[in-house]
Order: structure tokens, then C-alpha cells, then sequence
């Protein structure tokens, strides 16, 4: 056996969207890239904002010496103050580049503050349906993921969430914009979070973090504006990154903010930092700290996003699919037409048309459709999601 017997057995639970884009190279091999509808990833169809193109040309130009040194695991000062700018914009909290330590991306950004936070046997609380590598991502640290299902809407559940918290609870993580439903939290959900938090943390004698895990907050649609956690929550730790906003995914670029607010914050700080080093990142890749420095208030054109989302789900709707209206990321979440979410997406396979089984997020009964893909293919789906709909009499 070359594997632990706990790798070995996450293998075996080897994710749908894996298996889903597995599946999908075989259709293409027979019926050609262009018959294939392939809706199962969230990468980026977008290129990053032209501002990227000329920052990168620049510094291939006038190269400044040691650029590709080590520098502090923080990472760049110039680059943590120029996120912490932005943050105390929208936060009217005095954040500074104290408060910021710049990540490989959200992934290693989670990873950083569970295991600087988690003693063996902790739990941090997730609202279903939720980013399945959370659950690899607490157990990496010892801690394990307690799933509490949203509420109406996809919006958290507070009464099932303070029945779920218990001197054990060391963290709740959100995302909003949620991946998979696209729902954005507003702020009087934010304010309730906040409150229930305090006052469980109160009780329980120990800090409860909110982790905002965020690396969809510029992909939003319709003027809708994402709260600041900040503003509305105490014990918030904000982990995004440029995976999205800036269309960056492989170049693996992303922060940790910790809100000033929070008693020890420097501490906490000082626990990230030790913990980016000795996971073994050592820091966040230094050409792209210098990249992004200056394209903090700059993201991609999100119209695109938004003529997908609109054509998708008013097709869909058309057909009798059911969801909710996503307010941004870029995924669909509609209920499974079919009992079995499984079981739907092997029809749907049937057309050329590949999404992810809800039980994927920890919400079976649902399919998700990511529509970050190219508008032809989408514009060629919707006589097979037409079909699909017929044949399972919709
Ligand atoms: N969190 C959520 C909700 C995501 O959807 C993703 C990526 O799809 C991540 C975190 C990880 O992003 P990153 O590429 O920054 O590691």
C-alpha cells in the first residue's frame, strides 16, 4: 500500500467534479470539443483585465533587482498596505499592512489560518451546500468540518447554527458569493452571524472565528454590492483571492485579512505568518505580489459573466428548472428535476451536458451548472438542455 490509509480512502470518494470532467474527456474524444457541453469547472473563461497584461510587461522590462528573492512570509509590505487600503475604504476600519498576509492563493489561504488556529478534535462549522475542499482543508489540521444545511434561500440557518456551535467550535466559515448557489449574504444576515458569534464565544469562554472565504466578492451582478464582513462581524477573517476577480487561478495569488477588531490580532498575525512558512509556501509568489499591488480597485469585465448567467437561467427557468436567482460567482444551482441528483446528471450525460450531482456540495437533490465558459457553447447547449427537459417530460 503506498498511500496512507486516509488518502487512500478520500481517493475513493474521488470528487464528482473530477469524475464529471473525466467523463467529459472521454464525449470529446468521440463527438468532438465542440458537441460537448462541459459545465462542470469554475475556471475562469475570461482573460485578466488588460491593467495585468501592462504591469506584467513592465516588470519583464525594467526588472528591479532581487524581484525574485525571499522576502518577508507576510509577503511585500507595499502590496499588504495596498490591499489594507482598499479594506479600510469599505470597512471604516484602520486596517493596515500589519493585518494582511499574502497567501498562495484562498486554497493555501484556508489552509494557513485552520491549521493556525485548530487544536486536534476542533470543529469548524460550514453551511451546506458548501466548497467540498473545506472538508480536506480542516482535516489537513486536525480540526473536523461540522455541516449545518442553509436555510430558506441558501441563506445560513441561525437557529440551526446555534444549536450546532459548542465549546468545541473554533470557527463558522461563509462564502459569499456562495460557490455553488451564487447567493450573496446581505448585511443584516452578516450583523445577525456576528452577534450570534459573540455571544457563543461569550459563552464558551473561547474565540469563535467567522473565516469569509471570498474569492468571488467583484464577480457580482445587477449594482449588487458585497458587505463588508468587517463591518458587521468582530472575529472576521477574510481569505480571498485573485483566482477570480483578476482570472489568475494558476498563478496561485491570494491574502488573509484579519479584522483589527479582533483581541490578539497581532498575534493571530503572527500564527498566520509562522503557518505560511512551515506548511511549506514560504511566501506568496513574489512576481504576482508586485502584479497585483496596483490592481486592487481593477477586476474583469464581469457583463460577460452576466450575459451567461441571464441567457442560462432564463432558459432554464423556461424549461420548468427551478432555483435561485444568483446574485453572483458563476455557478447555477437548480433543484435536480429527478429525485436522484445522481441519477440526473447521468440523463443529462446523455446530451452531451455535464454538471456536477448537488451531493458534490453536500446538498444532494441539486445539480450545479458552472456557466464561466464560452458563450458559443453555452449558446449550443440550450437545444440539449431543451431535449434533456422533454425527455424527462418538464
Ligand atoms: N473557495 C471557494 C468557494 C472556491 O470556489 C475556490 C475555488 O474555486 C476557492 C476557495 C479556492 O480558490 P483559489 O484558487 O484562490 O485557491
Amino acid at each position: 500500500m503506498v498511500l496512507s490509509d486516509k488518502v487512500a480512502s478520500f481517493l475513493n470518494r474521488a470528487s464528482w467534479i473530477r469524475k464529471m470532467f473525466e467523463e467529459g474527456d472521454r464525449l470529446r474524444k468521440i463527438h468532438g470539443a465542440d458537441q460537448v457541453f462541459d459545465f462542470t469547472l469554475g475556471n475562469p473563461s475570461v482573460e485578466p483585465p488588460p491593467q495585468f497584461r501592462e504591469e506584467l510587461k513592465k516588470l519583464a522590462l525594467h526588472p528591479e533587482p532581487g524581484m525574485h528573492r525571499y522576502m518577508s512570509n507576510a509577503g511585500y509590505p507595499e502590496t499588504r498596505s495596498a490591499v489594507a487600503e482598499v479594506l479600510a475604504e469599505q470597512s471604516g476600519l484602520p486596517f493596515a499592512a500589519r493585518h494582511i498576509v499574502m497567501t498562495v492563493g484562498a486554497g493555501g489561504g484556508l489552509n494557513v489560518v485552520f491549521k493556525a488556529i485548530l487544536n486536534p478534535g476542533e470543529e469548524v462549522i460550514a453551511i451546506s451546500p458548501y466548497f467540498v475542499e473545506y472538508g480536506f482543508y480542516v482535516d489537513n489540521h486536525g480540526g473536523v468540518l461540522k455541516v449545518v444545511p442553509a436555510g430558506a434561500d441558501f441563506l445560513p440557518d441561525l437557529p440551526a447554527l446555534r444549536a450546532a456551535i459548542t465549546d468545541k467550535t473554533r470557527a463558522v466559515i461563509i462564502n459569499s458569493p456562495n460557490n455553488p448557489t451564487g447567493v450573496v449574504y446581505p448585511a443584516a444576515v452578516l450583523a445577525q452571524l456576528g452577534q450570534l458569534v459573540e455571544e457563543k464565544s461569550r459563552e464558551t469562554g473561547r474565540e469563535i472565528f467567522v473565516i469569509s472565504d471570498e474569492p468571488y466578492a467583484k464577480i457580482v451582478y445587477d449594482g449588487v454590492q458585497v458587505p463588508s464582513v468587517f463591518k458587521y462581524i468582530t472575529n472576521a477573517v477574510m481569505v480571498t483571492s485573485h483566482s477570480k476577480d483578476l482570472a489568475l487561478p494558476g498563478e496561485r495569488i491570494g491574502y488573509i485579512a484579519v479584522s483589527p477588531r479582533i483581541e490578539g490580532a497581532d498575534t493571530l498575525v503572527e500564527g498566520l505568518v509562522f503557518c505560511n512558512r512551515t506548511l511549506g509556501f514560504v511566501n506568496a509568489p513574489a512576481l504576482m505580489q508586485r502584479l497585483v499591488t496596483g490592481l486592487q480597485r481593477v477586476s474583469v469585465d464581469v457583463a460577460e459573466y452576466q450575459a451567461k448567467r441571464d441567457l442560462l437561467y432564463h432558459h432554464l427557468t423556461s424549461l420548468g428548472f427551478q432555483m435561485v436567482q444568483p446574485q453572483g460567482a458563476f455557478y447555477l444551482f437548480p433543484k435536480s428535476p429527478l429525485p436522484d441528483d445522481i441519477e440526473f446528471c447521468r440523463q443529462a450525460l446523455k446530451h452531451n451536458i455535464l454538471v456536477v450531482p448537488g451531493g458534490g456540495f453536500g446538498a444532494p437533490g441539486y445539480f450545479r451548472l458552472a456557466y464561466c465558459i464560452d458563450m458559443e457553447i453555452i449558446k449550443r447547449s440550450l437545444p440539449a438542455w431543451t431535449a434533456l427537459a422533454r425527455e424527462l417530460g418538464m
